[in-house]
């Protein structure tokens, strides 16, 4: 009561004056009255002043009181080419003066189309067909359901469970919970998901073989699973090359292209989750790509659109395709959809987001990039704390250690990640870490001068709070 009595006085009072900070008050007073955030514990978050952002401008967003950040984590993931960039916004205007939404239900739609030509001409050989949702556990969700109908369908009835890795997100959703696997996030849930068969992610730093030891542990408990049980499982899903909410765990060259060839001789179906390595994060437009590695289904999210709206797609080959292509009594059709299936603006900020790569060569870009930052980011490496920098393209996570020797983790209570990012945000970049793993994911589009002051702002705030001291 108190507090709507609060809100009603800060609105009339911020319009009669339009203050700035009494607008702030108003805000924050109503995110705490109303709004539940995600992965959030909102008894700390209530406890601290909320940073409210009014608008975005190249790789910098802008707080209400006006006060700029660099978007240093990509808004979670997912930005391209910046915040507010005229020919994105140009494609969703344009598109929003034809038809905002219609269904794909019976009928399809002009960008929804076009988008699905460009993405089977840039994905993975092999993958014809596109299915859409609206986020990455969508896409996974949708994956899981056709890799298992997949095998109905071909009358192999036995084929019903998935092989996942050890610290694996794809998504909250239920079946996407159910081939997750971090303990943290998943473990309340476990009652209610079906199980599955997880083999561990190859974690070079803290496999007692190094890459190599990590990399075969990895291949010999597939290959252990596959000759055993592979007449009972459906798919192997796996975030490829760089395992991202697990902590940006980057795998040894070659592992990927072997767990797919070991799934392709058990004859397993290989879904790669491209949510957070696609669109030119890691180097390659997938990270697929980087490895030669043909999936049966590839899910694809988070940076489809430049980060814009929300369009996730499921991308599957032919065979699989055909498996569900029968006579309507046969029983074969894929019972699913969502309503905003193949949105339209959506596909329309895609198809114009896929056009600025082509023509600013982001690609290309990412690598020449990836090495300035990783060389911006060098001096780290000897610091008493950092016990390991992992990078792929822009994909970048900071392991912080207690004791760099022995490697023993910084206790969770500490939040030395949660501290880190608080002094990267007052130093004016945003980022959000993965426990005491500080993530560095910028846009594609930052240029140089702006990755330079972006690592420096990482480094000193890594040492800041590791070292209590400056970086300078
Ligand atoms: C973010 C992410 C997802 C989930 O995507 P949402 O759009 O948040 O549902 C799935 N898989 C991976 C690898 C991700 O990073």
């Amino acid at each position: 009561m108190l507090t709507k009595i609060k809100i009603i006085w800060l609105t009339i009072k911020s319009l009669m004056d339009g203050d700035i900070f009494v607008n702030y008050e108003r805000l924050a007073s109503l995110n705490k009255a109303h709004l539940w955030h995600p992965f959030t514990q909102m008894k700390d978050y209530n406890n601290a002043e909320p940073l409210i952002i009014e608008r975005g401008e190249g790789i910098k967003l802008y707080d209400v009181h006006g006060r700029a950040y660099y978007d240093g984590f990509s808004s979670v993931w997912l930005n391209v080419h910046g915040h507010n960039v005229p020919e994105l916004n140009q494609a969703i205007t344009d598109q929003l003066g034809r038809v905002a939404h219609s269904t794909l239900l019976g009928m399809a739609n002009v960008p929804a189309i076009e988008l699905a030509e460009k993405l089977v001409g840039i994905a993975p050989q092999g993958l014809t067909k596109v299915f859409y949702s609206d986020s990455g556990a969508t896409g996974v969700e949708i994956a899981i359901k056709m890799a298992f109908q997949y095998w109905h369908n071909k009358g192999a009835r036995g084929k019903t469970t998935f092989i996942t890795m050890n610290q694996a997100y794809h998504g909250d959703t239920i079946g996407a919970v159910s081939v997750g696997a971090i303990p943290l996030y998943h473990d309340v849930f476990r009652p209610m998901l079906f199980p599955s068969h997880i083999i561990p992610y190859p974690y070079a730093y803290r496999h007692e073989g190094g890459a190599a030891g990590a990399k075969e542990a990895t291949l010999t408990a597939l290959r252990n699973l596959l000759e055993t049980r592979a007449d009972q499982i459906a798919a192997l899903i796996v975030e490829p090359i760089v395992q991202g909410a697990g902590g940006i765990i980057v795998m040894p060259p070659g592992c990927l292209h072997d767990m797919a060839a070991l799934c392709r001789k058990y004859d397993v179906l290989l879904i790669a989750d491209e949510v957070a390595t696609g669109f030119g994060r890691t180097g390659a437009m997938f990270a697929c790509d980087l490895e030669d590695v043909s999936p049966d289904l590839m899910v694809i999210g988070k940076g489809l659109t430049g980060g814009y709206l929300p369009v996730a797609a499921t991308l599957a080959t032919d065979e699989v395709y055909d498996a569900f292509y029968a006579d309507y009594e046969e029983q074969k059709t894929f019972f699913h959809g969502h309503s905003f299936t193949g949105n339209p603006l959506g596909c329309a900020v895609a198809l114009a987001s896929l056009k600025l790569f082509e023509e600013r060569n982001m690609v290309e870009g990412v690598r020449a990039k990836a090495s300035f930052v990783e060389h911006k980011l060098a001096a780290l490496k000897d610091r008493p704390h950092v016990g390991e920098i992992r990078q792929k393209g822009l994909m970048i996570g900071i392991e912080l250690v207690r004791n760099k020797s022995s490697r023993e983790p910084y206790d969770w209570a500490e939040r030395i990640g949660v501290r880190t990012s608080l002094r990267a945000r007052e130093l004016g970049m945003l980022t959000r870490p993965l426990g005491n793993v500080i993530v560095f994911i910028p846009p594609l589009a930052s240029n140089e001068a702006e990755l330079e002051e972006m690592t420096d702002i990482l480094s000193e705030s890594i040492l800041n709070v590791t070292e209590g001291g400056s970086a300078t």
